[in-house]
């Protein structure tokens, strides 16, 4: 299939071509066709399948194919997006594909001061991008309205629900022209998703892509089992090699991201970190510099990292397992994007053990273990992180079982282990 044969209009096919897309991704095909006669959509992709452009470039050509004042510009598209990160990347993703058209995007977030914002919205703005606390902070004050919404767009669904943000939704929802066009995507179809599409859809057409198997397919991936305490070493001596031109590292937490950055710089391996407690200011920073590789490894925590797209990343590193299983699918999609290779490494102590066997159910294969490191696991009865096992199902911010308060002291024994000769 072909761009061509999609019906899309000259402006946006001579952008594409300019993006270097040859043709649409499965979701866009999918898609593309369907949302552009206005009917209600639920999609079921996550970041990394191209699902950006398969709402981005149907609201373009709706957008661009109605009469109206360009003097007085009303919000006639509204995309909500749980991260800024994200929010920013969807601007950019419109401003691309609608760099022919006379049409204006703006994005708005939290974390930083809103006058520019404000401005933008006062000169006009046809899209609005935005993360749902600063939209109904500038609703509230009177600087939005989206009564002239015609096509609404809830991305990320089941992480909006995962950060908390149901309410800030609902209430969206009410501000909401009803007679409109959503187009509602979601990694994930948990029952509470399920609910909230059936409730604000109309005769949807579904499209699921499933990029679980095909991304995991086309990267190699490893598998490193070390005693948590050699997690630094084991991270440096991994590192040391060159080919790594730039790598993604996860960690679970802000306060790890921290350390992990901390402990590389020095050893004089360049590091920066992106996490929630950074300003978002510094955020731009990491991540411009990671794109421009002037810093060879971003260390993140999953929700600052949800959505970065970092073209040719060849190196994830999972120097943590995340309990949810779809969250190591969401991480190692970060790299082998758009057809590119990529490499996921994962540490794995003995508590991530069990992590890992769900990882390896989901994905339907058993990932390769990397036998020869310096490093290997010694320690496979540490104390449990919890009493009485029993997955924590809750998914905000990949929180991993909590460890006990006399628990986490024992725990440090295990950093001290010596390193095995
Ligand atoms: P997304 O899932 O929207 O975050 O897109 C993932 C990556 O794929 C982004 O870098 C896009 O620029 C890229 N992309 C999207 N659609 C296409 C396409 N049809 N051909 C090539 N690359 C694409």
């Amino acid at each position: 299939m072909t761009f061509n044969s999609l019906k899309l209009i000259q402006p946006i096919l001579k952008a594409l071509q300019e993006e270097g897309y040859e043709s649409p991704t499965p979701i866009q095909s999918q898609a593309i066709p369907t949302a552009l006669t206005g009917r209600d959509l639920l999609g079921c992709a996550q970041t990394g399948t191209g699902k950006t452009a398969a709402f981005a470039i149907p609201i373009l050509q709706q957008l661009a194919k109605q009469s109206t004042d360009s003097r007085n510009r009303k919000i006639r598209s509204l995309i909500v997006t749980p991260t800024r990160e994200l929010a920013i990347q969807i601007d950019e993703s419109f401003r691309s594909y609608g760099r022919h058209l006379d049409l204006r995007t703006s994005v708005v977030f939290g974390g930083v001061n809103q006058n520019r914002q404000v401005r933008e919205l006062k000169n006009g703005v046809d899209i609005l991008v935005a993360t749902p606390g600063r939209l109904l902070d500038l609703m509230n004050q009177g600087h939005i309205s989206l009564s002239d919404v015609g096509i609404f767009v809830l991305d990320e669904a089941d992480r909006m629900l995962d950060m908390g943000f149901i309410h800030d939704v609902k209430k969206l929802l009410k501000a909401l022209p009803d007679k409109r066009q959503t187009l509602f995507f979601s990694a994930t179809m948990p029952p509470e998703i399920v609910k909230l599409s059936g409730s604000i859809l109309h005769n949807p057409l579904k499209v699921e892509v499933t990029p679980e198997s095909s991304t995991v397919e086309k990267i190699q991936q490893g598998i490193y089992f070390v005693d948590k305490g050699n997690k630094k070493k084991l991270l440096v001596d991994v590192l040391q090699n060159e080919d790594i031109g730039s790598a993604l590292v996860f960690t679970r937490t802000k306060r790890g991201a921290n350390q992990v950055v901390k402990m590389l710089n020095k050893k004089n391996i360049q590091a920066e970190a992106i996490h929630g407690n950074k300003s978002q200011n510094a955020r731009q920073k990491a991540l411009g510099n990671f794109k421009d590789q002037q810093t060879r490894v971003l260390v993140a925590t999953d929700i600052a990292a949800r959505g970065i797209d970092v073209d040719e990343l060849q190196y994830v590193i999972n120097y943590e397992i995340p309990n949810i299983p779809e969250t190591y699918v969401h991480r190692i999609g970060r790299t082998g994007r758009a057809g590119a290779d990529g490499t996921a490494l994962s540490f794995c102590d003995a508590v991530e053990k069990e992590y890992l066997r769900d990882i390896e159910k989901l994905i339907d294969q058993r990932i390769p273990v990397v036998e020869e490191h310096d490093y290997p696991l010694m320690d496979n009865n540490p104390p449990k992180p919890q009493q009485g096992g029993g997955r924590n199902h809750n998914r905000n911010g990949g929180g991993r079982r909590k460890k006990s308060g006399s628990r986490s002291n024992s725990s440090g024994s295990r950093t001290r282990r010596r390193r095995p000769s």
